[in-house]
């Protein structure tokens, strides 16, 4: 994994996500490398995604400079890259963002698949608007492995999103993108145990196959009708409320 400490000049960009007004991410580069990532395209980033990360050294002195003039609004962590990936541990970028959000009193959203985000639960907890989000795609963690080789298992991003719905904190999660292959037969075990733990609700996409995705063109036409029906069934079945964001 190379590493690359880099200077940047701005920390929040607009962005168009449902119910949010800032993107915030702190790192570029993902190392958790995910074999169907979009984020190489969004970003178009040219260089071996899952091998190197950039760490946006200065971003908290940017952060509070911005928030103390752009209009406050909610700000989305890691709508792009993970902002909870292994090389968090080390650095605290995200950490040092909370706390200058936090002085600020900005709302916040987090989505991650780590359950490092359990670290900053001290200072999450104490954010007046805050939801934090786990994308979760099955729950079968040999697939998952396969996918998703080196994020949280499964079972860890199950354990961190109990612990964090019973602090109170709105919990949400993503089943996204939805493919066949990586959910198996999980699904409803999957909308079960999400329901069980006390999620506010679901969202979930579809795979958007871009032209070098290598294993996911049979992906390109698939019919997700069926499989959306299903999901909606299973979230009124498990009676917890489902978005789709396609
Ligand atoms: S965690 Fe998100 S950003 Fe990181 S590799 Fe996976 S899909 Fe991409």
């Amino acid at each position: 994994m190379r590493v690359n400490e880099v200077i940047v000049k701005s920390a929040l960009s607009k962005s168009n996500l449902p119910g949010l007004t800032y993107a915030l991410n702190p790192y570029r580069g993902c190392s958790h490398a995910c074999t169907y990532c979009y984020a190489p395209y969004v970003l178009r980033e040219k260089r071996p995604w899952g091998e190197f990360v950039d760490v946006k050294l200065n971003l908290p002195s940017v952060l509070a400079k911005e928030t103390a003039s752009k209009p406050k609004g909610v700000v989305g962590i890691g709508t792009v890259t993970d902002a909870y990936q292994p090389i968090e541990k080390e650095y605290e970028i995200t950490r040092k963002c909370l706390e200058v959000l936090l002085r600020r009193n900005w709302p916040i959203s987090i989505q991650t698949k780590s359950n490092l985000v359990l670290r900053d639960l001290d200072l999450i907890e104490r954010f007046k608007e805050r939801d934090v989000g786990f994308t979760i795609t099955t729950l079968d963690d040999g697939l998952r492995k396969k996918f998703e080789p080196h994020s949280s298992s499964i079972q860890d991003r199950l354990e961190a999103l109990r612990t964090i719905t019973n602090k109170g904190i709105k919990t949400w999660v993503f089943i996204g993108p939805l493919i066949p292959e990586l959910l198996g037969d999980t699904l409803e075990e999957l909308i079960k145990t999400i329901s069980e733990i006390g999620v506010d609700h679901v969202l979930y996409d579809r795979l958007n196959v871009r032209r070098d995705m290598r294993g996911f063109v049979e992906y390109s036409d698939f019919d997700y009708g069926p499989l959306e029906a299903k999901i909606k069934e299973l979230c009124r079945h498990y009676n917890i409320r489902c978005y789709n964001a396609f």
